[in-house]
């Protein structure tokens, strides 16, 4: 049995206020939740630290939305792994597709930065998906396969018990797109597939991935259906207490 996660990436939003107000809600909202489901927040850097404090003594866990892949030195504007542990989190999420999009992101750059993040002692969400012109192109499977692969690579059986893999087809990424389920499944499915044969069965069947795109407290029920969903990377609907709520609460 995997423990689901719902997770918010709040991207670029979120003031320091806000985010302790935001903190405080959910925390105390969860609380008066009876399902089990391992909730984790992204807020930006700026809010980490105090996302954490609002956080303490909950089940709350906090993540980092990106770091560089060096522990320290001259790479203005960057922030380390190391200093994200300091600061409070436990996950940070890797290879968004925002962050390949607009930041020249790749498979090996995800790698390096999957590395140094387990190095450090920080859990991973990694996350993969195809744009719309790659699915029409029928190469979807290709595309996660690479970037599964990519993402992967040289890692042991140990490093993988750190590891979440969020499918998120870019197509559905904040366009009121959600994928169906079947859709969403058969990805789910195949990653799961790729992962087993890179590592063994334990591995991939103790393995959460997590759907992303669109999610919301009205679809959420339908997608955790499926044998292999288990759980959802948020965006838009992360950043208010009550559809956050409303989608642990699935
Ligand atoms: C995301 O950015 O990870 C995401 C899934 O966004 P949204 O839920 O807004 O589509």
């Amino acid at each position: 049995m995997r423990l689901p996660i719902i997770a918010g990436n709040w991207k670029m939003h979120k003031t320091i206020p806000e985010t302790r107000k935001l903190v405080y809600g959910i925390v105390e909202k969860k609380a008066g939740l009876n399902n089990k489901c391992e909730v984790i927040i992204a807020p930006p850097f700026t809010a980490l630290f105090t996302a954490g404090e609002a956080a303490k003594g909950s089940e709350v866990k906090i993540a980092a939305q990106n770091i560089h892949w060096e522990e320290k030195g001259a790479f203005t504007g960057e922030v380390s792994a190391g200093m994200l542990v300091d600061a409070g989190c436990t996950y940070v999420i890797i290879g968004h597709s925002e962050r390949r999009l607009y930041f020249g992101e790749t498979n090996e750059t995800v790698n390096l930065k999957v590395k140094s993040a387990l190095k450090s002692g920080l859990k991973l969400i990694i996350c993969v998906g195809e744009t719309l012109s790659q699915r029409e192109r029928g190469i979807t499977l290709s595309v996660i396969k690479g970037q599964v692969e990519g993402g992967l690579k040289y890692l042991s059986l140990e490093d993988m018990l750190k590891v979440v893999i969020a499918y998120e087809p870019v197509w559905a990424i904040g366009t009121g797109k959600t994928a169906t389920k079947e859709q969403a499944q058969e990805v789910h499915a195949f990653i799961r597939e790729s992962v087993r044969n890179l590592f063994n069965d334990d591995i991939s069947e103790s393995l959460r991935i997590l759907y992303g795109g669109s999610v919301k407290p009205s679809n959420i029920k339908e997608l955790m259906s499926m044998p292999d969903i288990d759980g959802a990377l948020v965006g838009g609907a992360s950043l208010d207490v009550e559809s956050f709520i409303g989608i642990v609460n699935f």
